[in-house]
């Protein structure tokens, strides 16, 4: 779409507004917030504005009126202009188009839609959840694993992958397992086991019942005796973890200093 229609549809939906009072305030049908970009947004003409965007497979949404600056998706939701409601039908809406897969993950503690924020990054904080916590609650972007040390920036690696890297190895000669790292993933759910060193090199996950061998990680029904010891599991990092934001403008590093901002200014 040109930009003189998109200009026209966000009038149409009156998404920017002139400015008001205390953002949620006046009656309800009119509320109204203050975006990153400055702008002011009225609730009605924003889930307009974002179901239009969706419904031409746009999933990474930006102001009419500033078409460099993107609006993440927690920040829309920040807003608070969306109801419950509406919230759960735009994330399904999202969650349905192609070109979201790479950009969005949902939160394994609230289960709402996150938007990425750099890629490369696997650190990404949840608003919800920290505000709820009453301290930063991040995950990793690769394999959704809470993020154990959230203000800590040392160590970049996902504290999954670190956790399995680190994983000394087993020391049972005559054990089937003799030389396997002390912890393994599950292959299908992610969750952490370790092998007792008795009997044979079979597991069963306790979380997702995936029966898989603790030596070369294939599953149990295509299991060949002698298998080799795979390494340590490359979790996250790889794969579908970045892949470009669909039709509209990348995420800038200074939205990533505005979430952040708005945490540590105590949201
Ligand atoms: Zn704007
Ligand atoms: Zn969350
Ligand atoms: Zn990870
Ligand atoms: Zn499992
Ligand atoms: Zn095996």
């Amino acid at each position: 779409m040109a930009s003189g229609q998109w200009r026209a549809l966000a009038e149409q939906f009156q998404v920017i507004c002139p400015p008001g009072g205390h953002p949620g305030a006046g009656r309800p049908g009119a509320l109204r917030a203050q975006v990153s970009c400055g702008h002011w947004v009225s609730a009605a003409g924003l889930r307009g504005w974002v179901r239009a965007l969706l419904d031409q497979g746009v999933t990474s949404f930006r102001c009419p009126c500033c078409p460099d600056t993107p609006w993440l998706w927690q920040e829309l939701c920040k807003l608070g202009l969306f109801s419950d409601e509406d919230r759960a039908t735009l994330e399904a809406q999202i969650l349905a188009q192609e070109g979201a897969r790479g950009s969005y993950r949902q939160c394994p503690r609230c289960q709402h839609l996150v938007q990425r924020l750099e890629p490369g990054t696997l650190r990404t904080p949840c608003l919800p959840c920290s505000q709820r916590a009453g301290g930063l609650f991040c995950f990793c972007w690769g394999c959704r694993t809470e993020w154990r040390d959230p203000s800590s920036h040392a160590d970049s690696r996902c504290p999954l992958q670190a956790t399995l890297h680190d994983a000394p190895k087993i020391q049972a000669p005559g054990s089937y397992v003799h030389g396997c790292p002390s912890l393994r993933a599950c292959p299908r759910c992610h969750a952490l086991l370790t092998h007792t060193t008795q009997g044979c090199p079979m597991v069963i996950c306790p979380e997702c019942r995936y029966w898989f061998c603790y030596r070369c990680l294939g599953p149990y029904r295509a299991h060949r005796p002698s298998c080799p010891i795979a390494d340590p599991q490359l979790v996250c990092g790889g794969g579908d973890a970045v892949t470009p934001m669909s039709r509209g403008s990348p995420v800038v590093p200074s939205v990533t200093g505005w979430i952040l901002g708005l945490w540590e200014g105590g949201i």
